[in-house]
């Protein structure tokens, strides 16, 4: 169980300590809970798969939650296999993984309360500064040296220090290692178009960033490990490799290039809690926008949008209930969403499973998005606090 994590997705549900709704119940009148699973043998093999495309280190981005799959559990299976670095948003997130055992060293940035020098220094975190204000805030707090990325826009112009300003930045970080404030242990920039897998789309932050290093090392500050590309960039443009690749998406089985087949890390099923057969013209749910064609029957599952299934998708989503693919019928409500399973009838307490990997009847994390329009990051994360997690 990935409790550290856990407490902070259901704080806003005191009472519903994770495990205690196991989605093994079987007291009479009982059902299992609704559960999100994640599947570390699937982290690993998304490792071994970014691995064989790439000689720099491997960071493991488990920010929000590694991606709704707990990030205790994907930063464990991912530093078992191989993964050198892990990189979260903020310090706070960051202390979770240290307080979880896990050493190996992490990077943070974004920082949304700015950067406490202390607490990153107590948790030995290192943290990437975007501009010389944030750097300068972090010089003027008394803490124990701090060991610092910079962060360069790199053409995304969302957060790094903007070209103009490197020199300023860059000098103001040679001060601060000189008076033994901060080490200069990073360079980071971000790729704002490697989902088009195309080396050409990459090349002008790639240039950016080779820049950056030669202008790091001509201040004297060495050659602190540079990094630049994200999934798709790791996937797809060794160009963009640098000495490390940052990989969050990929480590849950998203390939935001599109070009690589990788491992689904999650499994959400719930149980059907109600059953009822219905005649041919009977609308279900609000507004009637979907009307029975047929003598049929009507599921409802214990999830809606409230935990993340999305209100807005097309007529083709559906679940899978032992081995085949019924659609979800009408409006999702905010806790329920009801499936039409024709000439099938299923008990109540019948596992459905909303995705997972496997393929067949099981729809994916992609499959939603696309029936969605919207990108798998957004399934897989917005997966509420009353889902119980567990992992296989
Ligand atoms: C989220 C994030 C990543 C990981 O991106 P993926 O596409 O999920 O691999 C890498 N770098 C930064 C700065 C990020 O914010």
């Amino acid at each position: 169980m990935d409790h550290s994590t856990l407490r902070n997705r259901t704080a806003e549900c005191p009472g519903d300590a994770p495990g205690e709704r196991a989605p093994t119940a079987s007291r009479p009148g009982v059902l299992p809970a609704p559960t999100l699973q994640t599947l570390p043998v699937a982290v690993t093999a998304n490792v071994a798969r970014i691995r064989a495309r790439t000689q720099s280190m491997i960071m493991a981005v488990v920010k929000a939650g590694g991606y709704g799959h707990g990030a205790v559990t994907v930063a464990r299976a991912a530093v078992a296999a191989g993964a050198g670095w892990l990189g979260t948003t903020s310090v706070a997130e960051a202390s979770v993984l240290r307080a979880a055992g896990l050493s190996v060293p992490i990077l943070t940035w974004l920082h949304p309360s700015g950067i406490d020098a202390e607490a990153a220094a107590a948790a030995g975190v290192d943290v990437a500064v975007g501009s010389p204000d944030e750097l300068d805030a972090l010089l003027a707090q008394p803490s124990p040296p701090v060991r610092v990325h910079l962060h360069l826009d790199t053409g995304m112009s969302r957060g790094g220090c903007p070209r103009e300003r490197w020199d300023d930045l860059i000098d103001l970080a040679r001060r601060g290692q000189e008076a033994g404030r901060i080490r200069v242990a990073g360079l980071m920039g971000h790729l704002p178009l490697a989902d088009r897998a195309d080396p050409e789309a990459n090349a002008p932050a790639v240039a950016a960033m080779q820049l950056a290093r030669q202008t790091v090392q001509a201040a004297g500050l060495g050659s602190p490990l540079t990094h630049l590309a994200s999934t798709s960039g790791a996937l797809t443009d060794p160009a963009t490799h640098f000495d490390m690749v940052r990989v969050g998406a990929g480590l849950v089985g998203i390939d935001p290039s599109g070009t690589v087949a990788m491992h689904g890390a999650s499994r959400l099923t719930a149980p059907i809690v109600h059953t009822t057969a219905v005649p041919a013209g009977t609308p279900v749910g609000y507004d009637g926008t979907y009307v029975t064609g047929r003598t049929t029957h009507l599921s409802v599952l214990p999830v809606g949008y409230a935990d993340g299934i999305p209100r807005e998708c097309s007529p083709e989503a559906g679940v899978e209930v032992r081995g085949r693919r019924f659609p979800v019928a009408g409006r999702v409500s905010m806790d329920q969403i009801v499936i039409d399973t024709g000439a099938a009838s299923f008990p109540v307490g019948t596992s459905a499973t909303v995705f997972g990997p496997g393929g067949g009847a099981v729809p994916s994390v992609h499959d939603w998005a696309r029936w969605a329009g919207t990108i798998p990051h957004t399934i897989v994360s917005g997966i509420g606090p009353r889902v119980t997690r567990s992992i296989a």
